[in-house]
């Protein structure tokens, strides 16, 4: 079989060939961090050099920085920072592990190009109960790369004195982020979106903030996440958040790829929407959706073809669930169940993307055929 291309940046991007000699050298260095000796120092320089490239990449300074095992682990630790009874106040375009936090979230909407709805928080948030809040928006979406107007949210969450939280997994190394200058409270990153190992994220805190342990223990990351670090995937983490801020000025020749790509799609694919595409997106990702074909076949056409990418909408026990992202920006039921991610990274080719065109132009048209 030839190789796969890969078109699945968004799920996990392959591993920077940097990052994977850091994990490599990592396992080799001995050592407990927080052992005084030696070999512990040795250790403990591995992980606060990481930490000062991960803080780097979201413009604060190292101590804001926890590890955790990801970003699923960060959006839970960021989540319980106000408090099991405060206001948890979510956009309707959340990660599941926004979602799914806790079932009384309130859910703030978006427009039908997938942008939260500012004017629709502003109103959530004067309609108070004198309960502290906490608001989690994303900084870019998973599914559409639509960008979220983050500014403005923060000023509207902060007037009304109000915590903010973002999700920044997909937005990190594609976007300049500033944590420090009017940044969020909390913001959650994660690993292996940005060329690093999987199994390793950090939450980037206000220091102001009293977080809860997330998990107790021996007192690592000042009392925040107890636990020996994770020491190879840190320092596979911190050379990837390395790589990806000196990388990002290099998304333009990717943003073009991605829009060549849709032009060329919808001239040939009658019918086909690609999601936000009249707003601002991260460079890489593009959401197709095709009415009367659900995800998963094409996905799995795709696979066929020898090319990854992914279903907007998931699989579980046997049902296909539509795309809680297209639902909420209103796409009907048809086409929210025939929405798929196409999304192109750090080293996507023309030829990955020539070969996404055709394969895909040829599933489209027989599908239309068969009709
Ligand atoms: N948030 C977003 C927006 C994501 O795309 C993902 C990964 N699918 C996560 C959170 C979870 O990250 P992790 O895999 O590091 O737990």
């Amino acid at each position: 079989m030839s190789e796969m291309t890969y078109l699945d940046h968004n799920a996990t991007t392959p591993i920077r060939p940097e990052a994977a000699e850091a994990v490599v050298r990592a396992l080799q260095v001995t050592g407990n961090p927080s052992s005084v000796h030696g070999a512990g120092r040795a250790a403990r320089r591995l992980v606060e050099d990481a930490r000062a490239t991960v803080a780097a990449l979201v413009g604060t300074k190292p101590a804001n920085v926890v590890f955790t095992s990801g970003a699923t682990e960060s959006n839970n630790l960021a989540l319980s920072a106000a408090g099991p009874l405060a206001r948890l106040l979510i956009s309707a375009i959340e990660h599941d592990s926004v979602r799914q936090f806790r079932p009384d979230a309130e859910i703030i909407p978006v427009t039908g190009d997938g942008v939260v709805d500012c004017a629709a928080l502003e109103a959530m948030l004067i309609a108070g109960d004198g309960r502290p809040r906490i608001v989690s928006v994303m900084g870019v979406n998973n599914e559409t790369g639509v960008a979220q107007p983050l500014a403005e949210v923060i000023r509207i969450a902060r007037e009304a004195g109000a915590l903010v939280h973002c999700d920044a997994v997909q937005m990190a190394g594609k976007f300049p982020i500033q944590f420090d200058q009017d940044g969020p409270d909390l913001l959650s990153l994660s690993s292996h979106k940005i060329g690093g190992p999987r199994g390793v994220g950090a939450l980037v805190v206000n220091p102001k903030l009293q977080l809860p342990p997330a998990i107790r223990g021996g007192g690592q990351e000042k009392n925040r996440r107890a636990g020996t670090e994770n020491v190879s995937g840190i320092a596979g983490f911190g050379a990837a958040a390395e790589q990806a801020q000196a990388g990002l000025d290099s998304w333009a020749n990717i943003r073009d790829l991605r829009d060549r790509m849709e032009d060329r799609l919808v001239q040939a694919i009658p019918g086909l929407r690609v999601a936000g595409k009249a707003v601002e997106r991260a460079p890489g990702t593009s959401c197709l959706a095709l009415a009367g074909r659900v995800a998963e076949t094409q996905v799995m056409a795709m696979d066929l073809a020898g090319i990854a990418i992914s279903a907007g909408s998931a699989c579980s026990s046997g049902k296909v669930k539509r795309s809680h992202v297209l639902d909420a920006m209103g796409y009907d039921e048809d086409l929210a169940a025939g929405g798929i991610r196409v999304s192109l990274g750090w080293n996507s080719t023309s030829a990955d993307v020539e070969k996404f065109i055709e394969a895909y132009t040829r599933f489209a048209g027989k599908a239309q055929a068969a009709e």
